[in-house]
C-alpha cells in the first residue's frame, strides 16, 4: 500500500518538495498530494520591480498555474485547508467547485484527507490589523508585498511630485529582509531619473539598532544609504500610523511625518496554523532547525516562511530546506536512515541585494557563518536578473 504524503502550500517550498518526492518515489511507495488555496504560484521577488515600471503587470514572470509546475504524479487539490487534526492524522479541506458542480451547493464542498506524512509549507500572511491605524485606511499607505499593492504604489509614484517618503516595516519577522533596503535604493534611482530627487526626502526607519538584521550586511548598506542622502532612523519600532495627520509613531516615542508611507505590513503565519494550535503566538511553526520536523509532532515537517527558524524568510531558505524535507521523507518511506548530504539543514541562504544603479551584492550565509557581502557590482545585478528569469524553468521543479 502506498503511503499518503500531503503537502500543504504550493509556494516555492511545497512545490519543490512535491516534485522531488514524485521524481524519487514509485507510485507503489507513495501517493503525493499538494493542496493549495489558490492553485496559482506567485513569484514574489518580481513585485519589487513593479512600482518602477521595470516589469509589466501582464508579465508571465509574476504568476503561473501551479499545475504547470508540478510533476504529473503529484495530485493537485485546489482548496483551503481549514483544520489540521494531528491526533487522527487527517486534514479538512474546503474546495472551490467548478461551475458544473455548483448547482444546489454554496459553491464549495468539504473533504477530509488522511495522511501518513504531512508537510506544512503554508508561508506567511499579511495582517495589517496588527499595527493600529493601517486596517481602517488601507488606501492611505502603500506597500510592494503583493502584486496589487505594488501596482497601486506604481500609480501613486507616477503622480508623485516631491515631498517626504518614509519607508519602514510593520514588525519583525517579515519576508525577504533585504527588500525594504532594495526598494529604497531603487526608489532613489527612480526619483533621480525623473528629476524629483532634489524635491524628495527619503527616510528609512528600522526597528533594530542597525539598518539590517545582520551586522555585516548593515555595515555595507549604511554607507550606501548615506551616500544616496537617505535619512536613517534606527530603533524605530512602529507603534501606530495616523493616516489623517500623516504621522507614524514608534514605541520609542518618536513621531515622523510623511507625505507618502511605504510600509511592509506586519506578518504572521497562516491562519490554519494558528487555529490548529500548532504554531506559536504569531502562527510560526516551532521547527527543529536541523531535521525540519515540527517539534512535538509525529510525521509532520515544516519549511519556508511558515517556520520559526532563525533564518531569513526567503524563497532561498525554502529552496534549501525543501531538499532536506524530501531527502528525509524518502528515507522514512523506505524505512531507511537518512544518509549524509542533504539529511540536515544548516541554515543555508543565498540571495541578492539590489543596491540601485544596476548594481547588487550577494548574501550567502548559514546558521554558523554570517554573510560577507562583496562590493556591489553589475555582475550580481545581472545574476539576480538571470535568476529571476530562470526561476520558472528550474526552481519549482527542483532541478537546481
Ligand atoms: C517583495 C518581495 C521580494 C522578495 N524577494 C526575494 C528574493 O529576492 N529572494 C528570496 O529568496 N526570497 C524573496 N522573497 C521571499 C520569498 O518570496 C518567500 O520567502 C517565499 O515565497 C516563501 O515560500 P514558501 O513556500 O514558504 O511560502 P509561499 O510562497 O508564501 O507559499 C505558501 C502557499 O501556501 C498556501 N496556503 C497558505 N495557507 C493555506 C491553506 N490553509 N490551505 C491551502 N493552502 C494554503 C498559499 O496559497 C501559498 O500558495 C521576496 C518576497 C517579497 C514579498
Amino acid at each position: 500500500m502506498p503511503q499518503h504524503i500531503l503537502v500543504v502550500g504550493g509556494g516555492v517550498g511545497g512545490t519543490i518538495v512535491a516534485n522531488l518526492l514524485a521524481r524519487s518515489l514509485h507510485q507503489q511507495e507513495a501517493e503525493i498530494t499538494l493542496i493549495d488555496s489558490s492553485g496559482k504560484h506567485a513569484y514574489m521577488p518580481c513585485w519589487l520591480y513593479l512600482p518602477f515600471n521595470q516589469l509589466s503587470a501582464q508579465s508571465d514572470q509574476l504568476i503561473r498555474p501551479e499545475r504547470d509546475l508540478l510533476n504529473h504524479q503529484v495530485h493537485l487539490v485546489t482548496g483551503e485547508v481549514q483544520k489540521i487534526d494531528q491526533k487522527n492524522h487527517e486534514i479538512h479541506v474546503r474546495h472551490h467547485l467548478e461551475l458544473d458542480e455548483i448547482v444546489g451547493t454554496d459553491g464549495a464542498s468539504e473533504a477530509v484527507y488522511p495522511y501518513d506524512y504531512l508537510v506544512l509549507a503554508t508561508g506567511a500572511r499579511l495582517v495589517s490589523s496588527d499595527l493600529p491605524g493601517l486596517a481602517e485606511a488601507e488606501d492611505k499607505w502603500h506597500h510592494f508585498y503583493s502584486a496589487e499593492g505594488s501596482l497601486q504604489l506604481r500609480e501613486v509614484l507616477h503622480t508623485f511630485e516631491g515631498g517626504r517618503i518614509v519607508i519602514t516595516v510593520g514588525g519583525i519577522p517579515y519576508r525577504c529582509p533585504p527588500a525594504p533596503l532594495e526598494f529604497t535604493f531603487l526608489l532613489d534611482e527612480w526619483l533621480r531619473k525623473r528629476g524629483l530627487r532634489d524635491r524628495t526626502e527619503i527616510h528609512y526607519l528600522y526597528p533594530l539598532p542597525r539598518v539590517f538584521p545582520i551586522e555585516s550586511v548593515a555595515e555595507v548598506a549604511a554607507p550606501l544609504l548615506e551616500e544616496r542622502n537617505v535619512h536613517t532612523t534606527i530603533f524605530f519600532n512602529a507603534e501606530a500610523v495616523d493616516t489623517e495627520r500623516k504621522i507614524i509613531s514608534s514605541l520609542e516615542g518618536e513621531e515622523i511625518p510623511y507625505d507618502l508611507l511605504v510600509l511592509v505590513p506586519p506578518h504572521r503565519g497562516a491562519k490554519v496554523i494558528e487555529e490548529s494550535g500548532l504554531g506559536d503566538e504569531q502562527g510560526w511553526l516551532p521547527t527543529d532547525r536541523a531535521t525540519l520536523e515540527v517539534k512535538g509532532q509525529l510525521h509532520i515537517y515544516a519549511l519556508g516562511d511558515a517556520t520559526d527558524l532563525p533564518v531569513s524568510k526567503s524563497g532561498s531558505a525554502a529552496h534549501f530546506e525543501a531538499k532536506v524535507v524530501a531527502h528525509r521523507l524518502i528515507a522514512a518511506i523506505r524505512g531507511e536512515e537518512p544518509g549524509n548530504g542533504e539529511a540536515t539543514y544548516d541554515g543555508e541562504v543565498m540571495c541578492f541585494l539590489e543596491t540601485g544603479q544596476h548594481k547588487a551584492t550577494q548574501l550567502v550565509f548559514n546558521y554558523e557563518h554570517p554573510p560577507r557581502p562583496p562590493r556591489p557590482s553589475l555582475y550580481y545585478h545581472m545574476e539576480k536578473q538571470l535568476f529571476n528569469r530562470a526561476y520558472w524553468h528550474l526552481v519549482p521543479q527542483g532541478l537546481v
